[in-house]
């Protein structure tokens, strides 16, 4: 089998951690059996120094003819980069939001996995996180409240400003359905968060959401607030497999859930459309502070890389060897300086996605 991947290296330590991610890829490839095909493709700051603009029409339509898309992360330095001299439109996180919109990426995966040589970096007390936890945060990405008329007028002196939360029907079902599909890869519970109590939006999700839920009978599906999920998450993370959940809520839910994971190095994501298609890249940005020193933790990506594998090319198997081989080279011992800690090994970018690497083999 041989796949189609198209490869934003983007800006800062973009090309650093992808690099090592496409190591980690072709090594899993080559054990596993299948072969990917790689285009690197322009967007951020590096599209902008050659093209002027940060995302061309080209590299759209070429983006479209992969099987998936990997990215590092695009932007620089907002105070000192000449790309932030820009209009707002031309600087390069405007080619992020184009790609997302013109892919029709509407459904957004968080992972928040504790590892257990990591456990010093969460922020929760030890009988809180018990045996660490698992979870994924589905978050929808193109409606809602962030995507719904908006207005602020001036009535009797009076400023007012309005914003509208909107869902029809069939938004709701093609993300439960994404939900649902990736909870059967996962430990098969789904907890639907919305505000039924008081928002119509919501009474209208959890309605869809039920429905779905019936073609997935071999899937557990509960309900929360999303007031309670907020206090759940710090007081028993380990009950939540996959959280699916409305744009805003998944927005606050999934920052949350990512914060008591404690590091920033180690987040991966994904956003997907109604085929398998999907861009994967990690939580973080581009690093700029630290670009081109190989000290850049590549994990966030490579953990990315194994996502695509997983949910584009359902090749779970290397997915699943790329994961355990992340967690063995914790367990060893090697450490980037972003979560080093006494009695560890500390290794370079290059270092830490060899030794990855290696691990899969
Ligand atoms: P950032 O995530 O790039 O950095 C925040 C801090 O975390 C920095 O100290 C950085 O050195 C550290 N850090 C981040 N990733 C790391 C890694 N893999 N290994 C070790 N340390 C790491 O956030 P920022 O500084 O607010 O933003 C920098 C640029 O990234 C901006 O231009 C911003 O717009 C852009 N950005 C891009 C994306 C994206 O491409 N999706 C997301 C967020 C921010």
């Amino acid at each position: 089998m041989n796949y189609k991947i198209g490869v934003i290296p983007g800006d800062g330590i973009g090309p650093e951690i992808v690099k090592e991610a496409r190591r980690v890829l072709d090594t899993a490839a080559e054990k596993y059996g299948f072969s990917l095909e790689y285009t690197e493709l322009l967007m951020g700051g590096a599209s902008i120094d050659v093209h002027g603009i940060p995302l061309t029409d080209e590299t759209i339509a070429e983006a479209k003819t992969k099987d998936a898309v990997l990215m590092g992360s695009i932007g620089g330095d907002a105070k000192t980069s000449p790309w932030y001299q820009l209009p707002p439109e031309k600087r390069p996180e405007a080619g992020l939001l184009k790609l997302r919109k013109s892919l029709n990426l509407f459904a957004n995966l968080r992972p928040a996995y504790l590892y257990e040589e990591l456990k010093a970096a969460c922020p929760l007390r030890d009988e809180i996180i018990g045996d660490g936890f698992d979870m994924l945060i589905m978050r929808e990405l193109t409606g809602g409240l962030y995507f719904g008329a908006r207005r602020t007028v001036v009535e009797n002196g009076v400023r007012e400003a309005t914003d509208t939360l909107v869902y029809n029907e069939n938004e709701i079902r093609r993300i439960a359905i994404k939900g649902f599909d990736i909870a059967r890869k996962r430990r098969k519970k789904v907890c639907s968060v919305d505000k039924a109590n008081v928002l119509d939006s919501s009474r209208l999700w959890r309605s869809v959401v039920e429905d779905v839920a019936k073609d997935y009978p071999d899937v557990e599906l509960s309900h929360m607030l999303v007031d309670n999920c907020a206090m759940q998450l710090v007081k028993n993370p380990a009950q939540f497999d996959v959280i699916l959940t409305e744009n805003m809520f998944g927005d606050i839910l999934s920052d949350e859930a990512s914060m008591v994971t404690g590091s920033i190095g180690m987040l991966s994501s994904a956003s997907l459309n109604e085929t398998k298609f999907g861009l994967y890249e990690p939580s973080h940005g581009s690093a700029p502070d630290i670009a081109g020193q190989n000290i850049a933790n590549p994990i966030a990506t490579i953990l990315s890389a194994a996502m695509l594998l997983r949910y584009s090319l359902d090749q779970d198997a290397a997915a699943d060897a790329i994961e355990a081989a992340v967690r063995q080279v914790l367990k060893d011992g090697y450490r980037t300086v972003d979560i080093m800690s006494e009695g560890c090994t500390q290794v370079g970018t290059e270092e830490m996605g060899a030794r990855i690497a290696e691990r899969i083999r």
